[in-house]
């Protein structure tokens, strides 16, 4: 079965045609890097080449074959979580009581011409596992095309991403989203992910609820630091929250008020500081501050 993708012609326009065997798609997370390599692994092992046919055995199949993406885990062998997100080395290499392994997948041949593993996280590799997952960049088998994924080039250690063809996904147009819904609210929490928009249109009453949060929090700001905080909380467990209540307080102040970019400033810290693993409950104070002082007009004593 062919996925079918939505924008990024340009990228599937390329990438039949490129000879490197090792990429890297870089972009924020939803706007289709996953489903592009899906689409690649189909065309690659289509009877009759690209884009996948839909009609050949490989095409005929629910999955693309020899198709293996590796993430990031939170939980350890021994039940203790681990801190942060990691690619671990067993998950690149073979270890005495690992599982399956890019390496040992890697060691057969495939089933029709290509293989294609996804290293969905490649800024996520803790260090032995991006040392393994060099050595097999450096010497891959002529039949393996590895695809690493990353917000961006510079999240990656810089011997992978020099070792890989850069493709650069960008958020898609409003445009090109309007296939799916015109709905203003789902395309401003989209911010161009269509993954996003997927997320929306399939669970509606969730969607509904993070929109009344966001209201929430706006309505919030003209009655006190408690009750912004409260609002608040709901908000920061949900994917994209924080930045779709950026989008709708933008909307809410004029360009030129100077509470607007206050507090569309402590947003953008406060989504920096969760993506650099800062504690939950420490954000979500300092931004409940910062953003009820931003909307009074002040400043708080630790803002600058
Ligand atoms: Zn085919």
């Amino acid at each position: 079965m062919k996925p079918s993708i939505l924008g990024h012609e340009r990228i599937l326009k390329l990438l039949p045609s490129l000879s490197s065997q090792s990429l890297l798609f870089t972009g924020p997370e939803g706007v289709g890097r996953r489903a592009v390599a899906r689409w690649y692994a189909y065309g690659l092992n289509c009877a009759h080449g690209f884009p996948g046919c839909g009609q050949c055995p490989s095409c005929r199949l629910e999955e693309p074959t020899d198709y293996l993406e590796i993430a990031p885990e939170a939980e350890t062998k021994t039940g203790r979580k681990a801190r942060n997100l990691q690619i671990r080395l067993e998950q690149i290499a073979p270890r005495e009581d690992g599982g399956e392994n890019l390496l040992d997948w890697l060691s057969t041949y495939p089933r029709f011409r290509a293989k294609v593993a996804v290293i969905d996280g490649a800024h996520l590799l803790n260090e032995p596992a991006a040392n393994a997952l060099l050595k097999v960049l450096e010497e891959p088998p002529a039949y393996a095309r590895l695809i690493l994924v990353a917000p961006s080039r510079e999240m990656v250690l810089p011997t992978l991403a020099s070792r890989s063809l850069e493709l650069a996904f960008g958020p898609l147009p409003e445009e090109t989203l309007h296939g799916l819904t015109r709905d203003p609210e789902v395309l401003a929490y989209a911010e161009g992910s269509v993954g996003r928009v997927r997320w929306a249109l399939d669970n509606p009453a969730l969607f509904n609820q993070l929109a009344g949060r966001a209201q929430g929090v706006l309505q919030s700001l003209g009655k006190g630091p408690a009750q912004t905080l409260e609002a608040l909380g709901p908000l920061l467990e949900t994917e994209g929250g924080l930045s779709y209540l950026a989008r709708k307080l933008g909307q809410s102040l004029p360009p030129e008020d100077p509470r607007r970019a206050e507090a569309l400033l402590s947003l953008h810290q406060a989504q920096e500081a969760l993506s650099a693993y800062v504690s939950e409950d420490l954000v979500l104070n300092w931004l409940g501050l910062r953003l009820w002082a931003a909307a009074q007009g002040r400043e708080t004593l630790s803002g600058h």
